[in-house]
């Protein structure tokens, strides 16, 4: 059982490297962002729900996000662990995962401030699998089509500049306290990222075998 969580501000890569390392350790990857995209497309009462609060930056209620998390978990696929992503990001979510059940390492990525502006301001994405790009940086063989599905590129509501502001603020005050909490359980793990993305990846599994 390997219960990991990746922690970081958005457009630290935390959910790339998330989905990078899950099928080496053949665990899955859960990220509670996809769980409520998924919810709002299939307009479910959670998407309903949370829509606009994600629209706007802001984050879902702790107990929307705590029912949907806990439901996750205890589906079969999970039973030889998981990795979170995106989860907790207020002290509260952590204190409830806290209950259900106990985590093994937290993995914080740090990556500088101007890289994180610079990412999520460019960064579009496939509307049907979710596949990152980048105006500027990652950009789709033919443009608006994704490479990896030909679903068309959106930029989604929540990557517009207000609502970036909004996240980064968010991050700031309510997820940042989280770095203090794993700290204090001895299992906070940061990482530097270094130059690619593959070399990153590696550094990650090393820390997580070492334990
Ligand atoms: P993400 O893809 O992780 O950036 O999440 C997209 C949006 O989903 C966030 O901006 C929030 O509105 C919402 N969200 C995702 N995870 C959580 C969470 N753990 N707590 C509250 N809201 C969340």
């Amino acid at each position: 059982m390997v219960k990991k969580i990746f922690l970081g501000a958005p457009g630290s890569g935390k959910g790339t490297y998330s989905s990078r390392i899950s099928p080496i350790l053949k665990i899955p990857h859960i990220s509670t962002g996809d769980l409520l995209r998924e919810n709002v497309k299939n307009k479910t009462k959670i998407g309903l729900k949370a829509q606009d609060y994600m629209n706007k930056g802001l984050l879902v209620s702790d107990e929307i996000i705590i029912n949907m998390i806990k439901e996750r978990i205890e589906q079969e696929d999970c039973k030889n662990g998981f990795i979170l992503d995106g989860f907790p990001r207020t002290i509260a979510q952590a204190e409830a995962l806290k209950k259900i059940i106990g985590i093994d390492v937290v993995i914080k990525i740090n990556v500088p401030n101007e890289v994180i502006i610079e990412r999520l301001s460019g960064r579009i994405t496939c509307g049907k699998c979710g596949k990152i790009y980048h105006k500027k940086f990652i950009i789709p063989k033919k443009e608006g089509v994704c490479d990896k599905c030909e679903g068309k590129i959106i930029e989604r509501e929540d990557d517009k500049e207000e609502a970036v502001k909004k996240r980064l603020e968010i991050y700031e005050e309510s997820t940042k306290p989280l770095i203090d909490f794993y700290k204090n359980l001895g299992i906070l793990k940061e990482i530097g990222v270094i130059s690619s993305p593959d070399e990153t990846v590696s550094l990650i599994l090393r820390e997580l075998i070492k334990r």
